[in-house]
């Protein structure tokens, strides 16, 4: 007798032609959740969506209203304590398409080509997420049950920086209790190795207003009396940091947690080649050396850092004006590691600030924004279970990695749901993820449904056996 996946696999593959019609369905509308111009086709494709989730027999299907555009929730299970619940996130909304003139293929039409679908969202994120609703399908349809109980959380304001979803996961709570999250939404490693992020990085935001005489000044009068603010904007920049690289905020480090000596040792396994980085990505004529004491690839993942955004004062204009500005502005941020806390580095920065400010000078800080770091345990027995599911599902074991950049809504659900976040996706890295001609590979496509199946019993065994 065939086991659950495989059966629900081989139903899969017998209905190909079934899914990719569903897919291409979904494809087709235009859920640009940025542009009010698409408010009714956002609606649809929310409507679309629970209308499939009823379909494939998901209770507790409704639309979770926000500010904007909705959550669609669905669930598969009785809630046994005894079985594990696993909850995936997704979005619906899609990046605009412009500039459409540069697409191959109109952007909502899918159109398949060589074993590619090409559309907007084709990977970021309906395809994604889709697979892993026609694995709950599938599952359902042959066994009569799910290995676990599933629920399913597909937000639409993902492109707009998922504002207020923090106070929904928050308020939703008791809706959303599991044991895991899962969320694919970004791709393999390369063409054939799968990849599981596990670390994001926090963010603060700030805008340093340094305000000096009470209106622009002549140099030749009062040039040698006042303070330059642009001067000052210079001169507390450059004790930003240090002469090693560091950022130099005292407590900055404090709570940074090490890289662990097999997190290294794997980071350096992995390919990465830095001449093609420098000159193919970035054309700078050399790198920075950064941090000292750690590699490229550490740097931009898993060290915290300090970036200069924008100096706004004086005199910029064509020709030339001897003026003495009244006021400078400096726009920064910082990415974050765990644990650090973005409030206490806010307060650290202002700190810092207030000590390095010169009498000459008002300063004023303001915090624009914050977002936490998140680091998931790679031993936990979620990220266990989709290194299996992988393993089942495309032949190949995934490699660690974490993403230099924030991705809010990852530890939200760990701080407010406190269970680890899996971030399986399926894409290619040559997605075109928001660039004309986004595809994703049918190749993927069902591999990311063979694993979801998969994932679903490797999760199922994992947590029961805990
Ligand atoms: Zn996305």
């Amino acid at each position: 007798m065939m086991s659950s996946p495989q059966a629900a696999i081989e139903y899969v593959m017998t209905h190909q032609t079934h899914y990719l019609q569903k897919l291409i369905e979904f494809l087709r509308i235009p859920s640009v959740g940025t542009s009010p111009a698409h408010r009714a086709d956002m609606e649809r494709a929310a409507q679309w969506l629970a209308s499939f989730m009823e379909y494939i027999g998901l209770h507790s299907v409704q639309l979770i209203s926000t500010d904007l555009h909705p959550v669609v929730y669905g669930a598969w299970g009785p809630e046994d304590p005894e079985t594990p619940t696993l909850l995936v996130y997704g979005h619906y909304d899609v990046q605009p398409a412009d500039p459409e003139e540069q697409w191959h293929t109109p952007p909502f039409e899918p159109t398949i080509q060589d074993g590619k679908i090409y559309a907007r969202g084709a990977s970021d994120d309906k395809g994604q997420l889709l697979a892993h609703l026609i694995a709950a399908e599938a599952y359902l349809r042959t066994s009569g049950k799910l290995p676990i109980n599933l629920k399913f959380f597909i937000e639409g304001q993902e492109e707009c920086g998922s504002t207020g979803l923090e106070d929904i996961i928050q308020q939703h709570r008791a809706l959303l209790t599991c044991d895991a999250v899962a969320i694919s939404d970004d791709g393999f490693w390369d063409a054939t190795t799968p990849k599981i992020t596990i670390g994001t990085r926090g963010l603060v935001y700030f805008e340093v207003d340094i305000r000096g005489p009470r209106h622009d000044l002549h140099s030749g009068t009062y040039g040698g009396a006042v303070h330059n603010p642009l001067q000052v904007a210079a001169e507390m920049i450059a004790q930003l940091h240090d002469a090693q690289g560091r950022v130099a905020i005292p407590g900055f480090y404090e709570h940074v947690q090490p890289l662990s000596a097999e997190e290294r040792y794997e980071l350096e396994r992995i390919p990465f080649d830095e001449e093609r980085f420098l000159h193919e990505e970035i054309g700078a004529p050399a790198l920075w050396l950064g941090e000292l004491g750690y590699s490229l690839r550490e740097r931009i993942t898993a060290r915290p850092t300090l970036e200069i955004h924008g100096i706004r004062g004086g005199f910029v204009a064509e020709g030339q004006k001897t003026v003495i500005p009244a006021e400078a502005t400096i726009k920064l941020s910082m990415r974050l590691v765990p644990d650090q806390d973005p409030l206490e580095i806010a307060h650290l920065f202002e700190e810092h600030i207030r000590r390095i400010a010169p009498p000459t000078v008002r300063v004023s800080v303001r915090l624009l924004s914050h977002a936490y770091p998140a680091l998931i345990d790679r031993h936990a027995p979620a990220i266990q279970a989709a290194v299996e599911a992988y393993h089942l599902g495309f032949g190949t074991r995934p490699v660690f990695l974490r993403t230099g950049g924030t991705l809010p809504v990852v530890a939200d659900f760990m701080r407010i749901l406190q269970v680890p976040v899996v971030m399986m996706g399926f894409g290619l890295p040559d997605d075109n993820l928001h660039a004309p001609n986004e595809k994703l590979s049918l190749a993927q496509f069902f591999g990311g449904i063979r694993t979801a199946i998969h994932f679903m019993e490797c999760l199922a065994q994992q947590l029961s056996s805990l």
